[in-house]
């Protein structure tokens, strides 16, 4: 994939090492999870490479590009401004890649924070951000045990613990993980109803 490699080149000028080789592994890891679950492989893989674009950038430098897209972060997203990168990469994917499809922007602008109902590609990217081969913390054994498994209930574990480390940290907890979490409980009740 000749586009692959190209937009890997352009990456570095915005994110480093550490950060690219996460990207390839979300990447990687996001076209398993779409075979697995019949989603589009391509868009997982490009959504998964591009996810964390805006991640490096330094915080003064992200809300003016929020500002250049007329973008508003959100109370919780201008208190936490780690969050800003998630829905901030949503655009510049658009200006540096020229991706505008819906569904690859959705997936990068809530692969942070989560959203209820997400879609199975917005799924699959969290969940790829999660258990990517070089992520390490505890919990992560067992989500990656459920990926392939259950996607919701490994999205919730996941959903959790970020829950967890947020209230643990005393830092502000964005109602859209709540929302995301509560989503997946529901869509887990539902389907063990049938
Ligand atoms: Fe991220
Ligand atoms: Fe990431």
């Amino acid at each position: 994939m000749g586009e692959y490699s190209s937009i890997v080149g352009k990456l570095r000028d915005w994110i480093d090492e550490r950060r690219l080789s996460h990207s390839i592994n979300v990447s990687r890891c996001a076209a398993k999870l779409a075979r697995h679950y019949g989603a589009d492989v391509e868009k997982a893989e490009l959504a998964g490479l591009v996810h964390d674009c805006a991640k490096n950038l330094p915080t003064d430098k992200a809300f003016e590009l929020a500002k250049k897209y007329n973008y508003e972060p959100d109370t919780v997203t201008r208190m936490n401004p780690v969050l800003l990168h998630a829905p901030l990469g949503s655009f510049l994917v658009q200006e540096l890649f020229d991706i505008q499809d819906t569904e690859i922007l959705n997936a990068i602008a809530w692969h942070t924070t989560g959203r209820k109902n997400m879609t199975l590609l917005e799924k699959i990217i969290c969940l790829a951000d999660f258990i990517e081969e070089g992520r390490q913390y505890r919990g992560v054994d067992k989500i990656r045990e459920l990926a392939f498994l259950d996607i919701n209930r490994a999205l919730m574990m996941g959903m959790e613990l970020t829950i967890k480390y947020v209230l643990e940290k005393g830092v502000l907890l964005h109602p859209k993980t709540v929302e995301a979490r509560n989503a997946l409980l529901m869509e887990i009740m539902d389907a063990d109803l049938t």
